[in-house]
């Protein structure tokens, strides 16, 4: 499954947000998710929850902040926002445009529980 393996990779980078040798428990993380991605934010918190299994993150709350699709005409220079699927500039009909937003796949914060004694 490709969000697991997705969730796998954010499980990785929560640890390297972890201070090394204090045990602490991570409470929630927080995800940047380009709409580009494809990913569907309810399957990746489901493997997410997978993938913690057995980890420091385990029971963490998976918080995602989808990114809207956002381009660049390289054509005649328009900004617009897209959808999933379909990049073509709405002012010229060009398929040649930049992705200004949209592919994000980020671990933005990782919240840790306070350290009990
Ligand atoms: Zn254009």
């Amino acid at each position: 499954m490709h969000e697991l393996s997705i969730a796998r990779g954010i499980v990785e980078a929560v640890r390297q947000h972890l201070p090394s040798g204090e045990v602490r428990s991570v409470k929630s993380v927080t995800l940047k998710l380009g709409d580009f991605t494809r990913i569907v934010p309810e399957s990746l918190a489901f493997c997410f929850e997978m993938a913690t299994e057995g980890t420091a993150a385990q029971g963490a709350k998976l918080k995602i902040e989808t990114v809207p699709v956002r381009c660049l005409c390289t054509a005649c220079g328009a900004g617009f926002e897209a959808g999933r699927y379909v990049v073509l500039c709405p002012n010229c009909g060009n398929a040649g445009v930049e992705l200004i937003s949209g592919n994000e796949l980020d671990v933005v914060e990782v919240e840790l529980s306070e350290s009990s004694g």
